[in-house]
């Protein structure tokens, strides 16, 4: 460009025609999109295309409903991270009272010999898919009653445990990190064809 050229005028390479760029020409055009080659692009132009599989994750994960039931001290962790402050809706999770409709079962105390058949029979009315969290040390081994003949030394001894939180007992936010690693975990179930 020369310097004796107002500032809309090019001159490329010393070409003797100057190109003239009008302020008009620098706005935004539409783009001519090549034309659809697939037919659900023509019926539904602007749709994205994504693998089952992620969809399927994705909804399973983001739709958690824990059981609502406790079983000891751990279990008023369990109902203080359902509170308002925590917000589990943000992840989807919602507490539901009833084994018919839950998928995942948090194991929020002690387990004794007496109340192990109730925790094994609620699991049995769940349907599939479902996972487990084991909430606090005494729902993982025992915990503090190691050497209690009533107490049974780990929930996975009568359902699979998917998660265990640690503690005694676990802070709500605790719960939250296993409430997480467990959507995590849906996702690469899912991923392996579970
Ligand atoms: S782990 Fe601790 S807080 Fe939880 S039920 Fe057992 S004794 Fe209570």
């Amino acid at each position: 460009m020369t310097t004796s050229q107002p500032p809309h005028m090019i001159d490329p390479g010393g070409d003797p025609t100057p190109v003239i760029i009008s302020p008009e020409s620098l706005r935004l055009q539409a783009i001519d999109d090549a034309p659809p080659t697939v037919p659900y692009k023509v019926v539904l132009p602007g749709v994205m295309q994504a693998p089952a599989e992620a969809l399927i994750s994705a909804a399973r994960k983001s739709s958690l409903w824990p059981m609502t039931f406790g079983l000891a001290c751990c279990a008023i962790e369990m109902i203080a991270t359902y509170m308002a402050n925590h917000d589990l809706d943000r992840f989807g999770i919602v507490p539901w009272p009833s084994p018919r409709q839950s998928d995942v079962m948090i194991v929020a105390g002690t387990v004794t010999k007496k109340m192990a058949p109730a925790v094994k029979l609620l699991y049995e009315q769940m349907p599939h898919p479902k996972w487990v969290i084991s909430m606090g040390a005494c729902a993982t081994n025992g915990g503090p009653y190691t050497q209690y003949d009533r107490v049974v030394q780990g929930v996975d001894n009568i359902v699979p445990v998917d998660v265990y939180v640690p503690g005694c007992p676990p802070r709500p936010e605790a719960l939250i990190d296993g409430l997480l690693a467990l959507q995590e975990k849906i996702v690469e179930e899912r991923a392996r064809g579970y």
